[in-house]
């Protein structure tokens, strides 16, 4: 008697839009579109979801998409980036050091979210030779408000683009941008969780686009809790409130959604109010504070003005050492300040309790 065959189904575009584009778990990381040979994904507006990856082209089977969403199996793991598992007592992943920190210098500071602490490890490094260039959120020039991937390669086009925009960018694009239109090759990519995640599997995924991943020199995490729908926030319920044209500066603490223009606070609610404007994938993550990345930051931790700093991996840990003995950022022990890592413990158990009840 014959054994039975099993045909195993190549894992497409179609797989990923039935088991995550569908399933409203694209956070839009664009990583799929980015890797494509032929080029035939495309982000394409969709009515209340902002842009959405789309097929329009003919699909050679590849599985590259498929295998760099962050949302798909096989997931890399602690093993694969940084050489180790973690272990019992390192809840929010590999930290081999963490600090409250900020930058030093006032051009920075006057265009940081927080601390600045993100521009200014780059600033180092593209000054020093570290990195020859560096993918971050800018700003769109047609649409006010809409993040874009940047890749910037000095720290003057660098300082244009600091501050949280809190909507997606599709960061991946940038990579392959930086690699594919400008021969790069020591990228630096600034993301958020899931965007870090999209890097690691073009590290080290078995499938792996490392014609990408491996020209990234150093992955920046930003902790998350959630980001929003552009159309719905800043279109339909910011524009609604505030020229959007004076807008300065957006910020979430303490619970609150503020936006500044200038000096003053011309919104200021309760998260609650936003609620609703949240991305449908955000309530699936699990990942607040960017576990693979080689450091991550964020404000949740340290006083107003300073930021929160995870060193993950051995590199990281060299990178910042450096920037600091070269007076690029001044740090603390987390340890040292209120409320340090008890509030960040938190936030991120919140945001893994609440993807468990999302299913
Ligand atoms: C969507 C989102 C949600 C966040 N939620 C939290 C939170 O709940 N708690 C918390 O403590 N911190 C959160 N952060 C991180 C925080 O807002 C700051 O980005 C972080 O503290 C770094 O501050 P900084 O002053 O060092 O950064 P800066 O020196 O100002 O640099 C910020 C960097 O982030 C990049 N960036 C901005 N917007 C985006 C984006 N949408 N996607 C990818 N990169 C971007 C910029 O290009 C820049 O390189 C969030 C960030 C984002 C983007
Ligand atoms: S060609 Fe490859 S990356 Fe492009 S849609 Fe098909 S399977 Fe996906
Ligand atoms: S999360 Fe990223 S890789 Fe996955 S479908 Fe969305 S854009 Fe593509
Ligand atoms: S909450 Fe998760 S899915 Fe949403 S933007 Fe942040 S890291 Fe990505």
């Amino acid at each position: 008697m014959s054994e039975a065959k099993t045909v195993v189904k190549p894992k497409i575009f179609g797989t990923l839009l039935t088991e995550v584009i569908r399933k409203d778990r694209c956070s839009g990381c664009g990583a799929c579109v980015s890797v494509c040979p032929p080029g035939i994904i495309t982000m394409k507006p969709v009515a209340g979801k902002d842009e959405q990856p789309t097929l329009s082209g003919k699909c050679i089977l590849c599985e590259y998409c498929y295998y760099q969403c962050p949302w798909t199996e096989p997931q890399p793991s602690d093993m694969d980036v940084f050489g180790r598992p973690r272990s019992e007592t390192e809840e929010i992943g590999v930290v081999l050091a963490s600090y409250s920190a900020k930058a030093t210098k006032d051009e920075i500071l006057k265009v940081a979210s927080d601390g600045g602490v993100v521009t200014s490890l780059i600033a180092y490094m593209l000054q020093n030779g570290l990195a020859d260039a560096a993918v971050v959120s800018g700003l769109s020039e047609k649409e006010i408000w809409k993040p874009e991937p940047k890749v910037v390669f000095s720290v003057e086009e660098l300082l244009k683009t600091a501050g949280t925009k809190y909507t997606v960018s599709p960061t991946l694009v940038g990579l392959s941008s930086a690699v594919d239109e400008y021969a790069k090759n020591k990228v630096v990519v600034v993301g958020t969780p899931c965007q870090i995640r999209a890097v690691r599997k073009m590290q080290f995924s078995r499938h792996g686009a490392y014609k990408y991943g491996s020209k990234v020199t150093l992955a920046i995490g930003l902790f998350c809790m959630e980001s929003f729908y552009y159309d719905r926030l800043i279109k339909e319920y910011l524009s609604q409130k505030i020229d959007l044209n004076k807008i300065s500066k957006f910020s979430i603490r303490k619970g609150k959604f503020i936006v500044e223009a200038g000096e003053a606070k011309v919104v200021d609610v309760a998260l609650d109010e936003v609620k609703a404007y949240v991305r449908g994938s955000c309530h699936f993550c699990t990942d607040f504070t960017a576990e693979l990345a080689d450091i991550s930051v964020g404000s949740v931790g340290s006083p107003d003005g300073w930021s929160t700093v995870l060193i993950r991996s051995v590199k990281a840990k060299d990178i910042f050492d450096e920037a600091v003995n070269a007076g690029f950022i001044e740090c603390k022990p987390l340890d040292q300040v209120k409320p340090g890592l008890t509030s960040v413990l938190k936030l991120s158990r919140f945001k893994k309790e609440r993807a468990k009840k999302t299913g």
